[in-house]
């Protein structure tokens, strides 16, 4: 696989690019080179928000499309993702490392959900209600698109972040300036490939690759309206703190710290509950924001837990990311590996007791790191408090419920979570004491209907659900 784009999709066109940079792609699997594309420079994003300016001001254009007509081109660019949607889980999963079976599942099909999801919501929403004016007469209030849309997406699930930020933008009737992340271009350049082939009109989707100055300079650029943004805290307030400054609205969904509260009564019978453990606890290698990395287990049932995660973690195949077998596959990049290894090590150097893994698996290539379990790890340590986004998990002990539920709330992070239990009442009686944005009860899968995010440091509104696409309109009250 060798991808090569020479130009870049800005005002509904391949426009060559204004600068001679390129961004270079490599295999998180193997190593080699698997494509290039150039790199956007101030005056390509410049070029871009003039084109979604344009295209958001145009009298007769996408802002004034009724609901009906919208819906119907975010549906026809579900249709030509759908379409690609075997090249875009390739794309995906040779650049980060994300196992083919899950990229063909989420990122191949996630968006077509999410987009087909807003535009049924566009089809049945009201953006005009006629109300009493309190004071006598009529107030008409409306509900009108933001405007131009900064869209910032990390390399984990780029295609499905991407989505939680286009489709309510697109369906509020907004305009789009997307910025992928260097790790992950070669899907975005897919996707554009899939919106030029629909009747969304030029300018309404422009995509500009790059990195955190171009990013950093497409937040601050003075015809923006509102940015969204899915990364890590530490970029998330840098975005904060200048939109603070440029009173612009904007979405954060940050890093993510999340407890999983296994109760005395939980079933840990793997043949039953492994495919749901994987999912809330190490899917995509573990570089995935809500999974819950500290496993909260009860003095009674301790050992059991460890014994548990310890026989499971060992079964999981790791492997080369297009390989259908392969469970775990390597970290997304270089410096990502030297990092997730700089927290196995504090891990060690903190006194936690290694239970499996805390190596490299024995392959010649690729930035691999074995599935690592610690058991006895204090919560106030390093590794049960910073973010390592890889497969590492943690086994802290609590004595009772109201133990468990302090430790859990005990996180700069608010943003996942699960209760395992087998009494669901029970479940949803822990899950609405502990302070996150959401929270599953023996699985965690995030609903397109349903609002996603984070409190504290995971960030601030919401994606996915209604309220997106609330986040992407504004209100006006005419006094009739
Ligand atoms: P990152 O913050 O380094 O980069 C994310 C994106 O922002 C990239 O496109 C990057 O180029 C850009 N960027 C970085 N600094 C910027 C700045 N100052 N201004 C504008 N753009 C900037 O994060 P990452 O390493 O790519 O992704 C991993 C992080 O994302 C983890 O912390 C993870 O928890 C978080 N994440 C959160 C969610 C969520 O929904 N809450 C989902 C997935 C990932």
């Amino acid at each position: 696989m060798n991808t090569t784009y020479d130009k870049l999709f800005i005002g509904g066109e391949w426009r060559a690019p204004l600068s001679t940079n390129r961004i270079d792609v490599t295999s998180a699997s193997t190593e080699e080179a698997i494509g290039s594309v150039p790199e956007a420079s101030e005056a390509d994003v410049d070029a871009a928000v003039s084109a979604a300016r344009a295209a958001f001001d145009d009298p007769a254009g996408w802002a004034h499309w009724s609901p009906d007509r919208r819906a119907d081109a975010i549906e026809e660019l579900a249709t030509q993702l759908e379409i690609r949607a075997e090249e875009m889980a390739r794309r995906v999963s040779a650049q980060n490392g994300m196992p083919i079976t899950i990229s063909s599942q989420l990122e191949g099909g996630f968006p077509l959900v999410v987009l087909r999801y807003y535009a049924g919501l566009l089809r049945s929403s009201s953006f005009e209600v006629e109300q009493p004016h309190i004071m006598g007469g009529t107030t008409v209030v409306r509900r009108e698109p933001i405007g131009v849309v900064s869209a910032i997406a990390p390399w984990n699930y780029p295609q499905t972040l991407a989505s939680f930020k286009h489709a309510p933008a697109l369906a509020a009737g907004c305009t789009l300036v997307i910025k992928p992340s260097p790790e992950t271009v070669l899907d975005a350049f897919l996707f554009a490939e899939a919106v030029a082939a629909t009747s969304i009109p030029a300018g309404v989707v422009n995509v500009v690759p790059g990195g955190r100055d171009i990013g950093a300079y497409l937040v601050g650029h003075p015809d923006i309206d509102k940015v969204a943004f899915t990364g890590s805290t530490a970029a998330g307030r840098q975005i904060a703190t200048l939109c603070g400054q440029l009173l612009r609205p904007v979405t954060l969904e940050l890093g993510g710290k999340s407890a999983a509260i296994v109760l005395d009564d939980a079933n840990l019978d793997l043949s039953v509950m492994g495919e749901r453990l994987f999912e809330s606890l190490l899917v995509n290698n573990g570089q995935t924001c809500y999974l819950g990395t500290r496993i909260l287990a009860p003095d009674s049932r301790y050992d059991e837990v460890v014994d548990t995660l310890a026989t499971f973690m060992s079964s999981l195949p790791v492997g080369d990311a297009l390989d259908p077998g392969t469970m775990i596959g390597p970290m997304a990049s270089r410096a990502h590996r030297d990092r997730v290894e700089g927290f196995i090590a504090k891990g060690k150097s903190d006194g936690a007791r290694l239970i499996v893994g805390g190596g490299r698996p024995d392959r010649d290539k690729g930035w691999f790191v074995q599935p690592t379990l610690f058991a006895e790890v204090d919560n106030s340590s390093t590794i049960a408090q910073q973010e390592i986004f890889g497969p590492v998990l943690s086994v802290i002990r609590y004595s009772d419920t109201d133990d468990a539920v302090r430790i859990a709330n005990d996180s700069d992070y608010g943003l996942g979570g699960t209760v395992w239990t087998s009494d669901p009442e029970r479940g949803r009686s822990v899950a609405r004491r502990v302070r996150t944005g959401t929270i599953g009860i023996n699985r965690y899968m995030p609903d397109p209907g349903a609002p996603f995010g984070g409190v504290k440091d995971s960030g601030i509104g919401r994606e996915l659900g209604p309220q997106s696409m609330d986040s992407y309109l504004v209100y006006k009250s005419i006094y009739a």
